[in-house]
């Protein structure tokens, strides 16, 4: 095997490495690797419409097949790709996996809802980025972009806005992510005039227990549809979640009450099934 790891098997696994330091640059070599081996695909999470019940879209979530450990989670590498410098060349690879899935699917004759990636900052700063999605050719209104709200400041940078608004024009919407952890301004919003926001999770899990939690949505909901951006509430985990939701108003609903983030071939039956009108939901 350390002849097919090729030339950096010395460091992977000479048995005295036990620094830190070098435990990073180990796994560092290995996201190097794992990207041009294409090992990072997408795992995918419907979500659906808080009244239909009908799958409304869907969030790729990136996964790791590491060919020793199994799949990892993003926590195991989002931050040695961070500091690698290869978070944008991480979050390209996934929109490139799941550009392809869809054509797979459609061309089975599967309806495919909007799919979500999710984009870091140092992606949708890179000023090569609208020629890489131009060369994708992405048919308009089947794919967005999650930003994290730290990208809707006050005073968004020019890069960032000319990027944002050229994804725009070309038919992808912008949907920010994780809302209400992080310094998102409305002027910010108006400015940006995202598609979709995503309550944080954090917020969303307490609503059960609390009131005052509850009101909270509510007002989130109230300053979304004042702005006439959707909502989405992330980490539905019960059906409590989900009644109190919907009267919360939220418009989508995404979590592990409805759906487990799941491999490409397990989302395809999902669609099946709900091209089919028997969909295998609580
Ligand atoms: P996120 O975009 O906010 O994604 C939601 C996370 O919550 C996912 O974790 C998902 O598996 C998890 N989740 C979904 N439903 C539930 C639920 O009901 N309960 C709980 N407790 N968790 C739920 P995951 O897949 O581990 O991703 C973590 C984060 O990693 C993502 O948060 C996103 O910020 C980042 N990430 C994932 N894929 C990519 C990618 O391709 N590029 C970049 N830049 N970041 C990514
Ligand atoms: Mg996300
Ligand atoms: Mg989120
Ligand atoms: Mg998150």
């Amino acid at each position: 095997r350390a002849k097919k790891l090729g030339r950096n098997r010395v460091e992977f696994f000479a048995p005295n490495l036990k620094t830190e330091l070098s435990r990073n640059r180990r796994i560092a070599e290995h996201v190097k690797l794992g990207l041009e081996r294409d090992e990072f695909v997408p795992f995918y999470q419907i979500q659906v419409d808080a009244r239909t019940g009908r799958i409304a879209g869907i969030e790729a979530l990136a996964r790791w097949k590491h060919p020793q450990r199994g799949i990892l989670l993003p926590e195991a590498f989002l931050k040695v790709t961070a500091t690698l410098g290869l978070l944008a060349e991480l979050d390209a690879a996934i929109l490139r996996r799941v550009l392809r899935d869809r054509e797979a699917w459609e061309s089975r004759g599967i309806d495919v809802p909007r799919i979500a990636v999710n984009t870091s900052a140092a992606r949708l700063s890179d000023p090569a980025l609208m020629e890489q999605i131009k060369g994708l050719n992405i048919q308009p209104g089947t794919v967005s972009f999650e930003l994290l709200e730290t990208v809707f400041l006050d005073d968004i940078e020019e890069d960032v806005m000319m990027n944002i608004s050229a994804l725009r024009q070309m038919g992808i919407d912008i949907e920010v992510d994780d809302f209400g952890s992080g310094h998102a301004s409305i002027i910010g919003l108006l400015k940006l005039k995202p598609q979709r926001l995503k309550i944080d999770q954090r917020l969303v899990m307490p609503i059960t227990t609390s009131r005052e939690q509850r009101s909270l949505i509510r007002s989130i909901v109230d300053i979304a549809r004042a702005l006439g951006i959707d909502v989405i509430a992330e980490g539905v985990e019960t059906l409590a979640h989900v009644r109190l939701l919907r009267r919360l108003g939220c418009d989508t609903l995404q979590g592990n009450a409805i759906a487990f983030p799941v491999p490409g071939l397990e989302l395809f039956d999902q669609l099946v099934a709900e091209q089919q009108g028997q969909p295998v939901r609580p």
